[in-house]
């Protein structure tokens, strides 16, 4: 038999290392491991501190003690309710009797015999006769030595793998492979960032001499997997700055003074230096790439406007995607009236255009007629040829996939990019759920913009808030009533559910006023006859599906009431409230809870009442869902972190990003022969997803 060669250990099935046969390896497959490496980078999930060695004349109630003590007696039994009870009675070297419990384990019978020597490790609980211990740590006595000054590491199990199993194949395996690992961190970056070497950090991090140097190594281990996530970001970026090229836009002061003569308000602050990185970025021929994020109401689309104004101006034609076909409709109307007066030509491309009014559509997009198109998807088809394409502005990221992006580049010319999300993302989670794009943010909003007070309540208090509806009414007001999809199942269900509640409200608690119904399945006609209605007051209430969601905008509408609020995300339910902090009147939100829903234990819906700060929000509902579903492959295509959170490790994150760009300032193509292990485990990890050609 060849002994496999040192470097291959790490490569090689785990089956060539002692201690591991194919049972344990097929056990250990289920929890990803197959090859050395991934044994020796499955890092424990917390540790223990060792209880104690402690003599039994010193026992007492609820003690953390260590004891070594001989097996006497082992019963079983099943209880009541069917649960499996292991008992072990065990006498202790200085005497007396210690009973040891496990509930539903037992598998461990297997492993303990009468007259075994145990070095036991618990939590004493003082009965009448005897003490207890309810799932101590065993370990056999005189065989391997426990070393009780040295934190216990608790690594992920599977079913049939025990974690004293798990902690001997460790204690057996890393000796074997650490030796083998070669350090990926060159020496400066490695001492700028304060860690110690990957052999030790291994050894540290799966046999700690104490807990600090257990977190220390983790913090080496984060540190290494955030510096590779920002390195392949910064890569990707530099390689679209290098092989693209965007219309530059004359930014000049005139253009400029042009352009805000013509915008419907007085910048805010923040919009103002949104504006001024924008005019930054596109007076360059690297295109532009930026997220401009912003709470509900914060007044992006001015911005959008004046991005859209700039690109017109240099001759470029301009594209603003909106998630939904109202929000283009609205949008594109908007747009209308301010540049009513100018030369600027607006199309609009929607999927329900008629066959003719498409082709046209079309045919102006592609022989330049038209300045600036908004639109909906139907904007990412093939079909759409644009004449010379400067600008495409995304509103509400969230609604669409970042492959959808890519789509919106194919062209030869790569357009300037700008991104509009009223979804707050946190600015260090931003900075990877988003990449490669800079970041603007709007903070305050315009000047007298209205509070909103937001209620919960329960299905059974919903007659009395439909009499604080009414008051609101009374006083020339608008109400929306929001009832979105109720269970898993599609749209249909929610137009059916919005189409019930219309009709009760309209024959019952609302039958003197004038009730309009908005869902998705309506044509594009429908829905907007019925939002001019609405906006024009000849509608009290409207009650719609969660369509309203994006970007409406009726400053009259000063009450909303969202049905099944617990089914709804938070983000969700603050853009819905958004819609009615438009104009400078009071709004007054209502969550309501779905029938038999228990409203104090919600900790959505509590954050909700309690909070109007989209990025407070934000922030907690990712506590609330983990950080996990965000970054998940799903949304951004990249794989998901392993030893790093973004939300807790968020100064570990910044200080991985100015690593990396300090890396790719000092050598711009990565060549520096000490990088080749950093630079090779970024592309083996983002390669692929983030498509970044080989370097070095
Ligand atoms: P959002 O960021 O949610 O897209 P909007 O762009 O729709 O917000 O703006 C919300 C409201 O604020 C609109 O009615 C808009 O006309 C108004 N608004 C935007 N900017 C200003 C400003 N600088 N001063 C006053 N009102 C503004
Ligand atoms: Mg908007």
């Amino acid at each position: 038999m060849s002994v496999p060669s040192a470097k291959n250990l790490l490569t090689e099935p785990i089956t060539r290392l002692n201690g591991i046969d194919t049972t344990r390896a097929t056990l250990l497959a289920r929890l990803g491991v197959t090859r050395g490496m991934d044994l020796l980078f499955l890092f424990p999930r917390a540790y223990q501190q060792p209880a104690p060695e402690t003599p039994v004349e010193r026992f007492a109630d609820a003690m953390r003690v260590t004891f070594a003590g001989t097996v006497v007696d082992i019963a079983e039994r099943i209880s009541q309710s069917g649960k499996h009870i292991l008992g072990v009675q065990v006498t202790p070297d200085g005497g007396g009797s210690v009973r040891l419990l496990w509930f539903n384990q037992a598998f461990r019978k297997e492993n303990i015999q009468r007259g075994d020597r145990l070095v036991i490790t618990g939590e004493l609980k003082s009965t009448v006769l005897n003490w207890e211990m309810v799932h101590p740590q065993t370990f056999p006595a005189g065989g391997e030595t426990i070393d009780l000054t040295k934190p216990i590491p608790v690594y992920p199990l599977t079913e049939g793998l025990s974690q004293s199993t798990m902690r001997f194949i460790m204690r057996k395996a890393i000796p074997q492979l650490t030796g083998h690992v070669e350090e990926v961190l060159p020496e400066p970056i490695r001492l700028k960032l304060d860690v110690p070497g990957i052999r030790r950090a291994l050894e540290d991090i799966h046999s700690p001499p104490t807990i600090e140097r257990a977190e220390t190594a983790r913090r080496r281990f984060k540190l290494q997997e955030l510096l590779v996530l920002q390195l392949a970001l910064s890569m990707q970026r530099r390689q679209r700055e290098k092989s693209t090229h965007a219309p530059a836009c004359d930014t000049s002061g005139l253009i400029h003074a042009r352009i805000l003569n013509r915008l419907e308000h007085e910048l805010t602050p923040d919009q103002e230096s949104a504006i001024d990185d924008i005019r930054r970025d596109m007076a360059k021929s690297i295109p532009m790439n930026r997220l401009l994020q912003g709470d509900v109401g914060s007044g992006k689309t001015l911005v959008a406007q004046y991005a859209m104004l700039l690109c017109v101006a240099s001759q470029h034609q301009a594209v603003l995607m909106a998630p939904t076909e109202i929000l283009a409709r609205q949008h594109a109307n908007n747009l209308k009236r301010s540049l009513s007066d100018s030369r600027v030509r607006i199309g609009l491309l929607t999927g329900s255009l008629s066959r003719s009014e498409r082709k046209d559509t079309l045919n102006q997009l592609s022989s330049g007629q038209v300045d600036l198109v908004v639109g909906t998807q139907s904007l990412l088809s093939e079909q759409v040829q644009f004449n010379h394409l400067g600008l495409v502005i995304v509103d509400e990221q969230h609604k669409f996939g970042v492959l959808q992006r890519a789509k919106m580049r194919r062209e030869g010319i790569q357009p300037h990019y700008l991104v509009l999300s009223a979804t707050p993302i946190p600015r260090t989670i931003a900075m990877s759920l988003f990449g490669d794009l800079d970041v603007s943010i709007i903070r305050t909003k315009p000047p007298g913009r209205s509070e909103v007070k937001t209620y919960v309540a329960s299905a059974e208090q919903l007659a009395s808030w439909w009499q604080f509806v009414e008051r609101q009414l009374e006083k020339g007001r608008q109400a929306y009533v929001i009832a979105p999809r109720v269970g898993e199942s599609a749209e249909d269900e929610s137009v059916a559910n919005a189409q019930n509640t219309f009709e009760r409200l309209r024959e019952g608690s609302f039958r003197h006023r004038r009730l309009g119904l908005l869902h998705g399945k309506m044509t594009g006609q429908a829905k907007e006859s019925i939002l001019e209605d609405f906006a024009s007051r000849r509608l009290d209430i409207l009650v719609a599906t969660t369509v309203v969601e994006v970007g409406i905008d009726v400053p009259n509408a000063t009450v909303i009431t969202i049905l099944d609020a617990d089914r709804l995300g938070l983000a969700q339910l603050h853009q819905l409230r958004g819609r009615i902090s438009r104009g400078s009147v009071t709004g007054f939100a209502c969550a309501v809870a779905s029938p038999g829903a228990n409203i104090d234990e919600n900790e959505r819906l509590k954050a909700f009442a309690k909070s109007n700060d989209g990025f407070e929000l934000a922030e907690l509902d990712l506590r609330i869902r983990g950080s996990g579903d965000l970054l998940g492959t799903s949304q951004t295509g990249l794989p998901p972190l392993k030893v790093a959170n973004l939300i807790d490790d968020a100064d570990l994150l910044e200080l991985a990003r100015t690593t990396a760009r300090e890396i790719l300032t000092n050598d711009p193509e990565l060549t520096e022969p000490s990088l080749s292990r950093l630079v090779n485990q970024t592309l083996r990890r983002y390669g692929k997803s983030l498509q970044l050609a080989d370097v070095g």
